[in-house]
């Protein structure tokens, strides 16, 4: 199986496969909102990025420092995360809710599934 790189990595998919189990429904890779989230339910104004680890410099156990170029990476990785905030802050104040799911949090899905289905409610549809 090939990766890809851009989309549909493979944390997304995970999250993409969680939310449809559970039902929802959602929509990818929002090009005309802030940042691109990956998934985006329209009905009930909510917004999900699903972020590696690495490139989105995660303060976890699976952020590995690199050996060479280091100087080129932080800056590279502090752009992101820059660009993330903002992101987030553009499509809250323009009324949108946010979650951040963190490739991390997905070896343990359960609980990830428990954080969705808080964040987004009970699935089904949504009145308009
Ligand atoms: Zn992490």
């Amino acid at each position: 199986m090939r990766r890809v790189r851009r989309e549909g990595t493979e944390p997304e998919l995970v999250v993409r496969r969680l939310l449809h189990r559970m039902g929802y429904r959602f929509r990818l890779h929002a090009k005309e909102l802030p940042g691109c989230p990956d998934v985006v339910l329209r009905p009930r104004r909510a917004a999900i990025f699903v972020h590696g680890c690495f490139w989105h410099g995660h303060q976890c156990r699976w952020e590995r420092p690199v050996k060479s170029n280091a100087a080129y990476w932080a800056a590279k990785i502090e752009r992101n995360q820059k660009r993330d905030a903002a992101s987030i802050q553009a499509l809250r104040e323009s009324g949108w809710r946010t979650l951040v799911v963190w490739e991390c949090e997905l070896k343990a899905p359960e609980a990830v599934q428990a954080e969705l289905r808080v964040f987004l409610g009970p699935p089904g549809r949504p009145s308009p």
